[in-house]
């Protein structure tokens, strides 16, 4: 692909990321892995954009650290390759492991990040569905200070995100609360090919269990709406009853039902509607097969 001429900037820290998105505005954009943003760079030059801030070259932005007691910790240029293939979250999250994984070819998770993928906004992108349902938060950085922003919040609107771009706002890491016992999660990803691409749909659940009983549960649907979004209704559905293939498939009825899928070259929205009644019972059954003793 031959690309139109434009400035990089490899940014030192992100003070100067930060200054320098304020100061340019639309005329930025700033990257990680590039996976996305090298593509979009035509488009982005017609519209105006002159130059790609790098902010791969920003030290201590690779952290991936799984802390007892609190969670798993991912920071802004964590390659995806390196959360699927670390033992450790393996061991701990194997769901965020398999949400990584999902994404793209091995070229794709070596060069691109799991901020990125949440930052691309994409409704059916592979990891926001798993960090939702997860109920992970996001850091979100600027030379105004430091915010803590809920997955549930970080998604205002169609390819939209919390960060605000005009105040030189990035984001610099994720936290994922650890799975305590009787807590258990799944990711799954319904697409044409088994890889190189993009979910039709894809649907995670996080279940609590209480003996027999479902003390908590987020089901979280990808390629459901304009953005990644819960099924609450499904969640309140569960939650407080005693869990039985029967309420499964009831509640996996009512988290399809909560959609609104739109038609695409991809898929059509009744196709949806249904992939997402199916996957739902298996990230279900799933979250509560891998359930932590
Ligand atoms: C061939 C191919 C296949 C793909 N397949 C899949 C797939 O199967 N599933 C899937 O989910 N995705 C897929 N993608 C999309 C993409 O690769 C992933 O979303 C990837 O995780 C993006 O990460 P990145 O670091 O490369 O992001 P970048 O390209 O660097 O950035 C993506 C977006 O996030 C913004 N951004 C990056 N870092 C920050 C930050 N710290 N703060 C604020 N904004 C930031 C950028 O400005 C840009 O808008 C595919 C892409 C390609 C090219």
């Amino acid at each position: 692909m031959a690309l139109p001429e434009f400035d990089y900037i490899a940014a030192k820290s992100l003070e100067e990321a930060s200054q320098l998105m304020v100061s340019m505005g639309s005329e930025c954009v700033v990257m990680s892995g590039g996976t996305d943003v090298i593509l979009q760079i035509p488009k982005n030059v017609a519209k105006g954009m002159k130059t790609v801030i790098d902010l791969k070259t920003i030290p201590g932005l690779t952290r991936l650290d799984f802390v007892d007691g609190e969670g798993l910790y991912v920071g802004a240029n964590t390659k995806l390759f390196d959360i699927q293939s670390s033992p450790v979250v393996l061991d701990k999250m194997p769901a965020v492991a398999q949400a990584a994984h999902y994404v793209g070819s091995n070229q794709v998770r070596r060069k691109g990040t799991m901020v990125g993928s949440i930052c691309n906004a994409s409704p059916t992108g592979d990891c926001g569905a798993i960090l939702l349902a997860m109920n992970a938060k996001v850091k979100i950085q600027s030379s105004e200070g430091t915010r803590e922003v809920a997955m549930d919040d970080f998604w205002p609107g169609f390819k939209k995100i919390a960060a605000d771009k005009k105040k030189g706002e990035l984001v610099t890491e994720i936290f994922i609360p650890e799975l305590k016992s009787g807590e258990g999660s799944a990711y799954f990803k319904h697409a044409v090919r088994k890889a190189m691409d993009l979910a039709i749909i894809g649907v995670a659940a996080w279940v609590k269990m209480d003996g027999k009983k479902v003390a908590d549960c987020r089901i979280a649907v990808a390629g459901g709406d304009v953005t990644i979004v819960r099924g609450k209704k499904a969640e309140e559905m569960i939650i407080g009853r005693e869990l039985t293939d029967e309420l499964i498939e009831k509640v996996a009825e009512q988290a399809s039902a909560e959609m609104n899928p739109r038609s695409s070259l991809r898929a059509s929205a009744e196709y949806r509607y249904d992939m997402i009644r199916v996957y739902t019972k298996r990230a279900i059954n799933k979250a509560v097969e891998t359930m932590k003793a």
